[in-house]
């Protein structure tokens, strides 16, 4: 098959996936809604939880998985994996933080934000209209996950929490789960005030959170695509690959969530778009999975939890 059917293929599940969130997302966002997230990231939290636990969620999940066995990066990674039941492992847990320690972060943030600040904010939503607040919300978001994700490259503890996401030698869609809860309350931080001086409603929120959730899965796939002309817009699974890539030069680069614009608008982006590199982190130390079974992933799981927590402690030392 050319690689431009291949391209267009891809696109076009894309498409799908994204008319088919487009309609599956009102009811979501009632069922959100009614758990009632009590914040407004407390409600961008739960909404995550909610998003994969959804069937549509694991449909895709299923079709991407499939799709990687027929146009792999690289052999030997993808879903169907001793990574990819790693992977799974870090997505079931996942609520376990983030309805704890990372909503009573973020509810804490909201305590600062209307005290200190004031509750202070631009009325987006009245002065623009519904679209185009979205769209400015959509664009802030995804410029915000740049920084934040820049930032836990460049300072050093940071990186040791991220180095979990990382950690992964055979990508799938499951790999955007492997992220450590310490690295979602620094992206709360980042995010959550410029977010809420803005005024954005919980409702864009919601829904941005929903896309990003689903794109930044596929981004992950371990599939052999660069979207053709698209990766002047957005991520690919190509540039993402990159950005996890174990050749030093592709280090810092590529630290896009949806958009690749703030990348190219930075420099940070690595023009290389036919480049398949093996991934993973040059750290010896690192507790990596070897076996599929159970009982073995989820001990791993438990101490690639606590590995930052040493490796921080330890570098502190040094
Ligand atoms: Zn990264
Ligand atoms: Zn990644």
């Amino acid at each position: 098959m050319s690689r431009t059917l291949r391209h267009v293929l891809l696109i076009a599940a894309l498409a799908v996936v994204l008319v088919g969130l487009a309609v599956a997302l009102p009811p979501l966002t009632e069922r959100f809604h009614a758990w009632d997230g009590g914040s407004f990231l407390g409600d961008v939290v739960k909404g995550w939880s909610l998003t994969v636990l959804h069937p549509a969620y694991w449909a895709v999940l299923l079709i991407v998985g499939l799709l990687e066995l027929r146009w792999p990066a690289r052999r030997g990674e993808g879903l169907f994996t001793v990574g990819g039941a790693q992977d799974l492992v870090w997505l079931l847990l996942a609520p376990l933080f983030a309805l704890t320690i990372v909503a009573g972060y973020v509810a804490l943030l909201q305590r600062l934000y209307e005290g200190p600040l004031g509750g202070a904010a631009l009325d987006v939503d009245g002065t623009l209209g519904d679209v185009a607040a979205f769209v400015l919300a959509f664009l802030l978001a995804d410029f915000f996950m740049w920084f934040s994700h820049f930032v836990r490259h460049k300072v050093p503890t940071l990186w040791r929490f991220h180095q979990v996401h990382h950690s992964q030698r055979m990508m799938s869609m499951l790999t955007d789960n492997r992220v450590h809860f310490f690295e979602a309350m620094v992206s709360a931080t980042i995010a959550y005030i410029p977010a809420r001086l803005l005024g954005l409603s919980n409702e864009a929120a919601v829904a941005i959170a929903f896309l990003t959730v689903f794109f930044t899965g596929f981004t992950h796939a371990n599939l052999r695509t660069n979207l053709g002309p698209a990766r002047y817009l957005v991520v690919t699974p190509q540039s993402h690959r990159v950005h996890h890539s174990t050749e030093e030069p592709h280090w810092d680069h590529n630290f896009g969530a949806v958009l690749s614009v703030w990348d190219r608008l930075f420099r940070t982006q690595w023009n290389g778009a036919h480049e398949y590199p093996t991934i993973g982190i040059p750290d010896p130390d690192f507790p990596l999975e070897h076996d599929p079974s159970p009982t073995s992933v989820l001990r791993t799981y438990g101490r690639q939890l606590l590995y930052p927590f040493r490796a921080v402690l330890a570098d502190l030392r040094r």
